[in-house]
C-alpha cells in the first residue's frame, strides 16, 4: 500500500504535471469543467474494487449492498434534478450512454435524423466511421449559414422526406438554445422518437437556466463532466418508465458489464453539488462569461482582425469564433492562444473551406473558470487577452503576465 508517488514515480510525475498545468493556464474548452476534491475523492475510492453486475437489489454478485446505496442515491438524485421517472447512471461515458439509447430506440438499418458533425453535432448522431454511421441509415440537418441557427425547415422537411426511426435534438459545438417543443412537434408529425443529448448543457439545465428537454423527449441522455461538472460519465434519462427495461438491458448486459461504483458514487456527489444555489449561481456566471466573451469578440477591433462571433453570440457556455476571414485558422489561433496560457479547441466552422484537422474556428468555453470563481471584470480581462491574441501583431509576455495574475487571483484546487 505505498503511495503513487512512491510505487510509480512515472506516473505521479505526470499527474502532478497535470495539476501544475491546470492550475497555471487558463482552462476553455467547452467541454471540460474542475471536479470538487468530494468527487476526487468518492473517484479514488475502495468502491472500485467491486463488481455489480446488475441494478440495485437485483446484482448477479453477492456483497453489493453499500454499492446498492450509493448507487441508488445517484438515480435519485438525478431523477429528481430534472424531473425525470427514470434514471440509468451506469453509462461509462457519454458515448456509451449514447450507443445504449440509440439502441434501445432503433435497430441497425433504421434511419436517423441527427445535426451534421461540421455543423455542431456530435460523433454519436451519425457520423460516417462511428458506430451511429456505421450501423444506422443517417440523414442530417444542418445550421442556416446566415443566421447560424438549426433550420428547423429543414428538420422538418427531411424527417417528412426520410420518416426516421428517431430524430436527435443536442450538439457539441452550437451557441443557441434548441426549441425542445418544435423537435417534439416534428417528431410527432413522422412518428419518430426525440432522443435530446443535453451534454453539453445539463448543467444550465440543472440550474434552470436553459429550457429542460426531460418533458418533451422520448430519451435524454448527457455527460456527467461538461458544465453538470462531475466525474467523467454517462447518464440516460426519460420522463416516463415506458423506455425503462429496455434502456436498462442496453446499458448491461447489452452494451457494458461491471458497472463503475466507484464513478457512479461521484455522480452522486455531483448531483448533490448541482442542486445547490452555488451551483446555480456559478452557472450563472458561466453564460454571463460567455456572453462577455462574445461581446468583446464582436467589438470594431477584433472585427477589424477578421475576428467573428458564429450566430452573432451565445445563449450557453460557450462561443463559436469564426476566423474565415481573418490571416489565422483555427490551427494557429488554437496554437497563439496556447502560447500565452489559455487551452481552447479549434473548431470546424459550418460550410468550413479548410480540413477538419486545420478548421477556420474555435470553439471556447467558460464551465471551467465559472468553478474556478471567475467573475464578469475577470472574463472581461480573459476576453480582451484572447481579442490581443489575435489580432495580427500581438505581445505574447505581456498576454502571458495578465493570464498568470488572473490564474494567481483564483487559485484552483489550494492544497493539493
Ligand atoms: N454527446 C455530446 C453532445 C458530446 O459533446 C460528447 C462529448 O464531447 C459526448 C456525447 C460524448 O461524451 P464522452 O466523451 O464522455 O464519450
Amino acid at each position: 500500500n505505498q503511495p503513487l508517488h512512491e510505487l510509480d514515480p512515472e506516473v505521479a510525475a505526470a499527474v502532478d504535471a497535470e495539476l501544475n498545468r491546470q492550475q497555471s493556464t487558463l482552462e476553455m474548452i467547452a467541454s471540460e469543467n474542475f471536479a470538487p476534491v468530494a468527487v476526487m475523492e468518492a473517484q479514488g475510492s475502495v468502491l472500485t474494487n467491486k463488481y455489480a453486475e446488475g441494478y440495485p437489489g437485483r446484482r448477479y454478485y453477492g456483497g453489493c449492498e453499500h454499492v446498492d446505496v450509493a448507487e441508488q442515491i445517484a438515480i435519485d438524485r438525478l431523477k429528481e434534478l430534472f424531473g425525470a421517472e427514470y434514471a440509468n447512471v451506469q453509462p461509462h461515458s457519454g458515448a456509451s450512454a449514447n450507443q445504449a439509447a440509440l439502441f434501445a430506440l432503433a435497430q441497425p438499418g433504421d434511419t436517423i435524423l441527427g445535426l451534421d458533425l461540421a455543423h455542431g453535432g456530435h460523433l454519436t448522431h451519425g457520423m460516417k466511421i462511428n458506430f451511429s454511421g456505421k450501423q444506422f441509415h443517417v440523414v442530417a440537418y444542418h445550421v442556416d449559414s446566415e443566421t447560424g441557427l438549426v433550420d428547423m425547415a429543414e428538420l422538418e422537411r427531411l424527417a417528412k422526406e426520410h420518416r426516421p426511426k428517431v430524430i436527435i435534438a443536442g450538439w457539441s459545438a452550437y451557441p443557441r438554445q434548441l426549441d425542445f417543443a418544435e423537435f417534439r412537434q416534428i417528431a410527432d408529425e413522422v412518428e419518430a422518437y426525440l432522443w435530446v443529448d443535453m451534454a453539453h448543457f445539463a448543467g444550465l439545465v440543472a440550474a434552470g437556466l436553459h429550457p429542460n428537454p426531460v418533458p418533451y423527449a422520448d430519451v435524454v441522455t448527457s455527460t456527467t463532466h461538461k458544465t453538470l461538472g462531475g466525474p467523467r460519465g454517462g447518464i440516460i434519462l426519460a420522463r416516463s418508465k415506458d423506455f425503462a427495461k429496455k434502456l436498462n438491458s442496453s446499458v448491461f448486459p447489452g452494451f457494458q458489464g461491471g458497472p463503475l461504483e466507484h464513478v457512479i458514487a461521484a455522480k452522486a456527489v455531483s448531483f448533490k453539488v448541482a442542486a445547490s444555489e452555488e451551483f446555480k449561481e456559478r452557472q450563472r456566471r458561466t453564460v454571463e462569461g460567455a456572453k462577455i466573451l462574445a461581446e468583446r469578440l464582436t467589438a470594431a477591433d477584433a472585427r477589424e482582425a477578421g475576428v467573428n462571433v458564429l450566430s452573432g453570440g451565445t445563449d450557453v457556455h460557450l462561443i463559436l469564433v469564426d476566423l474565415r476571414e481573418s490571416e489565422l485558422d483555427g490551427q494557429q489561433a488554437e496554437d497563439r492562444l496556447h502560447e500565452v496560457g489559455i487551452t481552447v479547441n479549434r473548431n470546424a466552422v459550418p460550410n468550413d473551406p479548410r480540413p477538419p484537422m486545420v478548421t477556420s474556428g474555435l470553439r471556447i468555453g467558460t464551465p471551467a473558470l465559472a468553478t474556478r470563481g471567475f467573475t464578469a471584470e475577470d472574463f472581461a480581462e480573459v476576453a480582451d487577452v484572447i481579442a490581443e491574441a489575435l489580432k495580427p501583431s500581438y505581445d505574447a509576455e505581456a498576454l502571458k503576465a495578465r493570464v498568470k495574475a488572473l490564474t494567481a487571483k483564483h487559485p484552483l484546487y489550494p492544497g493539493l
